[in-house]
């Protein structure tokens, strides 16, 4: 196991740089999309984000999550080295129970509005692909790093468990935020064991409704479990407009904005905000909607449309083009 602990930068750097590389390759023979930004801006900046997480990661921290899993067998901490559960068990409980904690602790990211702040930064890269996969503030990386120790000293995970989940989780984030066309039928068959691109790029659309879905990384499960998957964006994979409303300008992608951007603007757009939805502008809202959008508002389910989009909106400085014409004043 020391020989493991020992070489795991290694072993991650590896498995890291082989599952980019691949990635990047399939993006240029199959892309899903077409690309809105060059790709040097996002890469170099999305690139330089990685190399900033790990230095203040590492500095942060004095044992990582595989340390402490191996700290934790020696010394006996935790519940599967209390129980002296089979190996074989621990190792897939261990990682069954990780991956659920990555998904609650998505949802939670989504929830608060503090740490929305934090976690919108990863939402609003204009373009999907795999260095999207990559980009997190530091703050949130140190925030995921504590929970995670948390949960290895209380559950006492085989440090392999644990050093296979982050190797795993790495290469399914660099997959699932890849701009590859997937044949359809793959991605349906595929969807049901691992998180696929399509499924993935629903969570990074624009519409609030669908950023606040499809939270897992990993395993699709729990968003199907929980009620929190959406199969598909309402406007399709090509027409869907990527990322938040309130940072659309190429200056916003460099690293040093990403770095302040939860300093800047209100915390509009987390997955519990009502605030453009007070009576008052629900109703004049509604019969704004009503002269818009004609008999179509005779349907239960456009109010509740109309009202998502505005909550969406608030504090939104650039409407985008594709809502632009329900113009409310914001
Ligand atoms: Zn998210
Ligand atoms: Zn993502």
């Amino acid at each position: 196991m020391d020989i493991i602990l020992a070489a795991e930068p290694e072993i991650r750097l590896t498995a890291f740089l082989s599952v980019l590389a691949a990635m990047a390759l399939w993006e240029l023979a199959a892309p899903r999309r077409r690309r809105d930004i060059p790709r040097v801006i996002r890469w170099s900046n999305n690139l330089a984000l990685v190399v900033i997480d790990t230095a203040i990661l590492r500095l942060s921290f004095p044992i990582l999550a595989v340390g402490l899993a191996v700290l934790a067998e020696e010394r006996g901490w935790g519940l599967f080295n209390i129980i002296e559960a089979p190996f074989g068990l621990a190792v897939i409980l261990s990682m069954l129970l990780l991956d659920l904690a990555i998904y609650l602790q998505h949802v939670m990211f989504h929830a608060v509005p503090a740490l929305w702040r934090l976690h919108r930064m990863h939402h609003a890269d204009l373009d999907f692909d795999a260095t999207t996969g990559l980009r997190f503030h530091p703050i949130e990386i140190l925030i995921s790093m504590a929970i995670k120790l948390a949960l290895v000293a209380a559950l006492g995970p085989p440090g392999v468990a644990v050093l296979l989940f982050e190797i795993i989780l790495n290469a399914t984030a660099l997959f699932n935020h890849a701009n590859i066309n997937l044949p359809r039928p793959v991605d349906r068959w595929l969807r049901w064991i691992v998180v696929t691109p399509d499924m993935h790029r629903v969570h990074h659309s624009v519409d609030p409704r669908e950023t606040n879905s499809n939270y897992g990384f990993n395993l699709p499960w729990w968003d199907r479990l929980m009620g929190t998957y959406v199969a598909q964006p309402a406007k399709g994979h090509e027409g869907m407009t990527i990322g938040i409303e309130q940072f659309r300008t190429t200056r916003d992608l460099w690293v040093d904005r990403m770095l302040i951007q939860p300093l800047r603007g209100p915390a509009s757009g987390h997955a519990l905000d009502t605030s453009a939805l007070t009576p008052t502008s629900r109703n004049s809202l509604w019969t704004l909607e009503n002269t818009v959008l004609g008999s179509r508002v005779t349907q239960k389910g456009t109010h509740d449309e109309t009202t998502y989009v505005l909550a969406g909106r608030s504090g939104c400085h650039t409407p985008p083009a594709s809502t632009g014409q329900h113009g409310t004043g914001h």
